[in-house]
């Protein structure tokens, strides 16, 4: 089935065999007649971009089958992309945990490793020799053809260089991330950096919760902090360079403190360790979180208020945000779904009562539907030079 997701992205009109291969990565198994109709190309420009990829051994060329009962027309090879393909590094570093795995072009994700880390792991001197090593390490584990490997972060990351110019929760200023880990991956290969919200928004857009959509805010939290994006006809918002900072909305003018220099911003006031504070706990927010949602949902009363009081710091962003940019559907990730879940019908009744955007509507509100959103998305992006000119792109040697 050809989903609306596929069709978007902003990279259409590339050379025939990129747009085929993006189809295919995009949509999984279609006919060669399918592919034909979905991309409106010439049989023969179709013909030749599928001999160029398997010739790469990136497409697989299987048995002719034929259309629906009633169609007519010829039988049509079903086409694929190679699942012995080539793989890219995907990366996703939080304040407290790197996690690395290798993704395909049919987008499955093998090979997970999570490595925990300390404040004290954190700084860039020490992290980003481990990062390093563990790039290397993902890439020598497999005998498939590596292509490049992109890291998924919090923070101001420009995307063109890598150059992480602040990321609040790690502590970086300045760094210039990608040219630090030139070398690092076998071959010399490519390393991108991006933002872990864009990242994983566009894989939701692409292949989850925001699938068929026009336009969809997300909203993400890893535990500390919140990111936002915004993607619109398959291309995310990013302003100047760095939107849609949605964590530093400020939802409680005089409000606690952020490490970004304001008070009352929307992740002091509606993560993991908010959550745990309105309850009173204040060690462990991770877990103390998880508890409380789970107790709100049994109909623990304390659980319950503290939920409610988070919700409600959810809600005043929210009306800001879906004020602003008027989004068909807003798709809610990590620690945000969990807040959303338990307390469902106050938050939806809440932004009903306070945006007129979200009364005029057509708004939806839904939690995300992929297990790996980040590192599907840092995959999206290791692959996009590959997808765009398969020609080109792929390394001759494993
Ligand atoms: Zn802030």
């Amino acid at each position: 089935m050809v989903t609306s997701g596929a069709r978007g992205g902003g990279d259409d009109g590339g050379p025939a065999a990129g747009r085929v291969l993006t189809l295919l990565h995009r949509s999984g198994p279609l006919t060669r007649a399918a592919i034909t109709a979905e991309l409106g190309l010439a049989a023969s420009a179709v013909g030749n971009a599928l001999s160029d990829l398997a010739a790469l051994d990136l497409v697989r060329v299987g048995e002719p089958v034929r259309g629906p009962s009633g169609t007519r027309g010829r039988p049509s090879p079903v086409v694929e992309v190679d699942p012995g393909g080539p793989v890219a590094v995907a990366v996703q570093l939080s304040p407290d945990r790197l996690t690395v795995g290798l993704a395909g072009l049919d987008r499955r994700i093998g090979h997970v490793r999570e490595l925990a880390l300390s404040e004290a792991d954190t700084a860039p001197g020490a992290l980003i020799p481990v990062l390093a090593g563990a790039l290397s390490d993902a890439a020598l584990q497999t005998d498939r053809r590596c292509v490049g490997a992109c890291i998924a972060m919090p923070g101001f990351i420009r995307e063109t260089d890598g150059l992480v110019r602040s990321s609040l929760h790690l502590g970086w200023d300045e760094v210039p991330l990608a040219r630090r880990l030139a070398g690092a991956m076998p071959g010399g290969l490519p390393v991108a950096v991006g933002r872990a919200s864009t990242l994983a928004a566009l894989a939701e857009f692409r292949y989850g919760a925001g699938r068929g959509a026009t336009s969809m805010l997300a909203l993400n939290s890893e535990r500390v902090g919140v990111g936002g994006a915004f993607i619109e006809a398959g291309v995310p918002l990013t302003g100047a360079g760095y939107a849609l900072e949605a964590g530093h909305i400020i939802v409680e003018p005089g409000g606690l403190r952020c490490p970004c220099g304001a008070r009352g911003c929307l992740e002091m006031h509606a993560d993991a360790r908010a959550l745990a504070r309105a309850a009173g706990r204040r060690s462990d927010p991770g877990g103390a979180a998880a508890g409380l949602l789970a107790g709100a949902a049994a109909g623990d009363r304390a659980a319950r208020e503290a939920v409610r009081a988070t919700a409600g710091h959810l809600v005043t962003g929210l009306t800001s945000l879906v004020n602003t940019l008027a989004p068909e559907r807003v798709v809610l990730l990590g620690f945000m779904a969990g807040l959303y879940r338990a307390a469902e019908d106050f938050v939806r009744d809440g932004l009903m009562a306070s945006s007129v955007v979200a009364r005029t509507g057509p708004l939806d509100i839904v939690t995300g539907d992929l297990r790996d959103a980040v590192l599907l998305g840092a995959a999206e992006r290791a692959f996009a030079p590959l997808l765009r000119d398969p020609r080109t792109a792929l390394p001759t040697e494993k």
